[in-house]
């Protein structure tokens, strides 16, 4: 199937209209007319091949939201008219310990990601949401609560996801302590989710400005990280500090605001960071770890939590020919908080 999309096509090249293939449905297979896609700070990371992996083209794009157009035979969870999402990944060897636990994001051979990545079946690159249409199996297609903004809900897919799954796996609720590094997608997430749990939030942000809009997501403190006396004023305190710089950065500042086993794990930054010094961890019992988005069962728990709650992502719809200008605007913290692309405008974007 024929499917008009926007792609990358070298590291330095602005995204452009593309026309590609898409596979024929299998019996597995949901067909999805997207509606609205989220814009991660991923997307513009593999566009540029910051992470040295990028296969060209690239339609990135893992935050889709849309309705069911057709379903394969097999199909039992999806039917045409539903409104359905994809993540990050599109399918995994559903076979290794980590897939039979549900956590399909660790999969031992890998999970396909949603674009970047090669099809199991027939090998053929994957295509992500900034497109007209997408296909995949039912068993990574999710169900969106009734009644929540499309728009709104869309970043929950890969912003809601990669921060809800540290907060559950380090068991946040009423109580417990928690800091956001960084006020962007990712963050602005988790600290709605996090304040949703009922954990008491700090954020951490270098950006002056941004303290009334923390408040109003959920945030209890703001912390300016360039400033040592607050910094101090925070020592011993969290249980847990969810980091979303993108970017190369020193975590040892942070550590001494963890509270005995307290952890900072990092969603955000991919790649060889400052050394950490070992003191903290010996003498307070502290950890550092990584997080990787989240399982489908968990996402749709996420999914369900945000439609009982009346979370999504507070988001800046765009046409699709605004996404150049929306990833310069990214690489400077200009968002407030995730860029939705509107996908009735692709067509005449294209043009
Ligand atoms: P974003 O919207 O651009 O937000 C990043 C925030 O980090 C900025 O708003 C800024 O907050 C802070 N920041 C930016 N540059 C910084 C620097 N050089 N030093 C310190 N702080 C900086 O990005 P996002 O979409 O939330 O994505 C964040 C990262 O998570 C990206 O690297 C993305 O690839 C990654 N990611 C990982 C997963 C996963 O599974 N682990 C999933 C999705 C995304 P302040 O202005 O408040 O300081
Ligand atoms: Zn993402």
């Amino acid at each position: 199937m024929k499917v008009l999309g926007y792609a990358a096509k070298t590291p330095t090249a602005p995204l452009a209209p593309f026309t590609f293939d898409r596979r024929e449905p299998r019996p597995d297979d949901v067909v999805i007319e997207i509606l609205y896609c989220g814009v991660c700070h991923s997307d513009l990371h593999q566009a540029r091949n910051d992470w040295g992996f990028s296969e060209y083209p690239i339609v990135p794009g893992h935050e889709v939201i849309g309705r069911v157009v057709s379903v394969g035979d097999s199909v039992t969870k999806f039917k045409a008219g539903d409104l359905a999402g994809i993540g990050c990944m599109v399918d995994s060897c559903r076979e290794c310990n980590p897939c039979q636990q549900g956590l399909e994001q660790y999969c031992e051979e890998g999970n396909v990601q949603t674009y970047n990545g090669h099809d199991r079946h027939d090998h053929q690159p994957t295509y992500g949401g900034y497109s007209q249409t997408i296909i995949a199996s039912e068993a990574f297609v999710l169900h969106i609560p009734q009644g929540i903004d499309l728009k709104g809900a869309a970043p929950l897919l890969c912003a809601g996801i990669t921060t809800w799954s540290p907060l559950r796996h380090w068991n946040i609720g009423k109580g417990s302590k928690v800091a956001v590094v960084g006020l962007g997608g990712l963050g602005h997430m988790a600290i709605k989710l996090a304040h949703g749990l009922g954990a008491e939030v700090t954020l951490f942000t270098r950006s002056p400005g941004k303290e009334a809009d923390a408040r109003r997501l959920g945030a209890d403190h703001i912390v300016y990280s360039t400033d040592a006396d607050q910094m101090q004023s925070v020592a011993n305190q969290f249980d847990l500090i969810i980091d979303t710089v993108p970017y190369v950065h020193d975590i040892n500042p942070y550590m001494s605001t963890l509270t005995l086993d307290g952890t900072l794990v990092f969603v955000g930054f991919l790649g060889d960071n400052p050394p950490v010094s070992t003191l903290p961890l010996i003498l307070g019992r502290k950890s550092v770890a990584g997080s990787c988005i989240g399982g489908i069962a968990e996402t749709q728990e996420m999914l369900d939590f945000c439609g009982e709650h009346g979370i999504t992502a507070d988001v800046e719809v765009i046409k699709m020919d605004e996404i150049n200008d929306a990833f310069e605007r990214m690489l400077k913290s200009d968002v407030k908080y995730r860029f939705v692309i509107d996908m009735s405008t692709l067509s005449a974007s294209a043009k």
